[in-house]
């Protein structure tokens, strides 16, 4: 699903100017904008081109006039959280691309059994504040790269639940720069999927629950280690390939296709965890993109099931 919260037809990214260089149409505005930023930077899979925009604002009136700016004038804005769930295109991004990185977007605070974070902040961060403030919930999120907003954008989960089932409220960013606090019915959440694909997410409340702290640091401790197990662990450049379809998992479906030494360019399923892919050194976009079809394609064709990718194509 995209998340463009306006569309212009302009410039591709690889014309754009060198970093920092004057005459963008947000001079006016006191921020640092910068220009052809390589968004393989700020990746998990490290591949991709530019964006022709980037902007990591210091805080949210700052976020608001970047946003109202880019709205005014068509130009067209994503948000790019820890990047742990994009492939970008080798032509990068024509548009603005926001990093809600500065310590203003990402504070974490535990008040009672409430905990308010920040979209910016990472979900590691979070989940371990969580944990030392003798609060469960969080546990299936253990081991989930990225940010709150980009978990609350996806509905991240694993086993036993999702983030969207803690969720007391959401604030988010309208295209015009309101801020609007979401909450009961105007909030859905799905299997990896939210409402959420219409705003920019800047920070939530999670209702948890009190327990022991030292019984939960154990099980969480516990959970660390089996759920780590799953993941691949030593490779930095890799991507979960697909949702786990309704009662199964994609990774078994993968395996079962007989998918799990496919290779394309630079790009291969990862062994020991057949949802996953590597990007190697030299991998392009378009290694990714066509080795997550090549295997769609054979679990289609040997099992008759359609997976849906979880990795999101800029
Ligand atoms: C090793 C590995 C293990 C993983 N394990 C799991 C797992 O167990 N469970 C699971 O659910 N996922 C898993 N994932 C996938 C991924 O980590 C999650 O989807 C994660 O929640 C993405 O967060 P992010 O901040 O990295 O988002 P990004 O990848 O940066 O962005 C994902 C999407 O969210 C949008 N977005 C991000 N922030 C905002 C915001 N503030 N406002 C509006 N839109 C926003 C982006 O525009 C993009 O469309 C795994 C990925 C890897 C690489």
């Amino acid at each position: 699903m995209k998340r463009v919260l306006k569309t212009e037809q302009s410039v591709p990214a690889s014309e754009a100017p060198g970093r920092g260089e004057a005459g963008t149409p947000f001079d006016d505005l006191g921020l640092t904008v910068g220009t052809g930023e390589p968004l393989a930077h700020h990746t998990w899979l490290g591949v991709g081109g530019k964006a022709k925009y980037f902007c990591e604002p210091v805080d949210l009136g700052a976020l608001g006039r970047l946003v109202a700016r880019c709205h005014e004038r068509g130009i067209p804005l994503r948000v790019l959280g820890g990047g742990s769930n994009v492939l970008v295109p080798a032509d990068g991004w024509a548009g603005m691309v926001v990093r809600l990185s500065a310590p203003a977007l990402c504070a974490i605070d535990v008040n009672g059994t409430v905990v308010t974070a920040g979209a910016g902040a990472k979900l590691v961060h979070v989940v371990s504040a969580a944990v030392q403030a003798g609060l469960s919930g969080l546990e299936m999120l253990v081991g989930v790269p990225g940010t709150v907003g980009g978990a609350l954008v996806g509905n991240a989960g694993g086993r036993g639940g999702a983030i969207g089932d803690c969720v007391r409220d959401v604030s988010v960013m309208l295209p015009g720069g309101e801020i609007e606090v979401r909450t009961g019915a105007d909030l859905a959440f799905g299997s990896r999927w939210s409402n959420l694909d219409d705003c920019i997410v800047i920070g939530c409340r999670l209702e948890l629950d009190e327990e022991d702290p030292d019984l939960l640091t154990k099980r969480m401790q516990k959970r660390w280690i089996v759920d780590r197990s799953e993941q691949p662990s030593g490779v930095r450049t890799v991507a979960m390939m697909f949702k786990d379809p309704h009662g199964t998992s994609a990774e078994s479906l993968v395996s079962q296709s007989g998918a799990r030494d496919f290779r394309v360019g630079e790009a291969s399923v990862y062994p020991a965890h057949a949802n996953y892919l590597v990007a190697h050194p030299g991998c392009t976009s378009e290694d990714v993109r066509e080795l997550v079809e090549k295997v769609r394609a054979r679990v289609r064709e040997r099992l008759g099931v359609e997976l849906a990718p979880q990795i999101e194509l800029w």
